[in-house]
């Protein structure tokens, strides 16, 4: 899949927007990434599994650990695609850890997989939650890369797509400056 195939499904289900938005830190973008509304095709999700899982298999994992819960449902399409096991991490009291009986091995060479990866401290925590299990993290995947270069990580990151989206303080917003109304995305106002 090129990065534009892997746009053009986003844009297909609703989940690229571009217009004027606030962000939930208040920052204001030209665009809006919503990937739960791309993965909820179960054909789309499944592309996007298996597109990850070719641009990964070189590194041989033996499991896929997602942080919960946006890195859910591509994890277990990742997970399909390369025929391992995928497990997710999730809160408790604040800190990511494993439940439900989910375990890793020192064996086990562990793939971390999101669906976004923005500054890469969720990836970051949940590498040292595969860590603390003595496996091995031999690197991390997300549909989408929205990092800067500040955000890099200790494992090698593939990506379907780079998309860096500019956040503006109100003060200084381009759009503000033009007039445009600003939409809050996710409200149903
Ligand atoms: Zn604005």
């Amino acid at each position: 899949m090129t990065d534009r195939d892997v746009l053009d499904l986003f844009r297909h289900a609703g989940a690229l927007l571009e217009g004027h938005f606030k962000l939930s830190s208040g920052l204001h973008s030209d665009r809006y990434l919503q990937s739960a509304l791309v993965l909820q095709y179960p054909d789309f999700a499944e592309r996007l599994g298996q597109a990850l899982g070719e641009r990964t298999k070189h590194l041989q994992p033996t499991a896929v650990l997602s942080p919960a819960l946006g890195g859910l449902v591509i994890g277990q399409e990742v997970g399909r695609a390369l025929n391992v096991r995928a497990l997710f991490a999730e809160r408790q009291d604040g800190r990511l850890m494993l439940r439900r009986g989910f375990t890793l091995d020192p064996e086990d060479r562990v793939l971390i997989v999101e669906d976004v990866i923005t500054t890469g401290g969720s990836t970051r925590e949940t590498i040292v939650v595969a860590e603390a299990e003595g496996a091995a993290v031999v690197g991390a995947a997300s549909i989408i890369d929205r990092g800067s270069e500040g955000s890099r990580l200790d494992v090698p990151l593939q990506s379907l797509v780079k998309l860096q989206v500019v956040a503006y303080d109100p003060a200084s917003c381009p759009m503000c400056a033009k007039g445009l109304p600003v939409v809050k995305p996710g409200s149903r106002a």
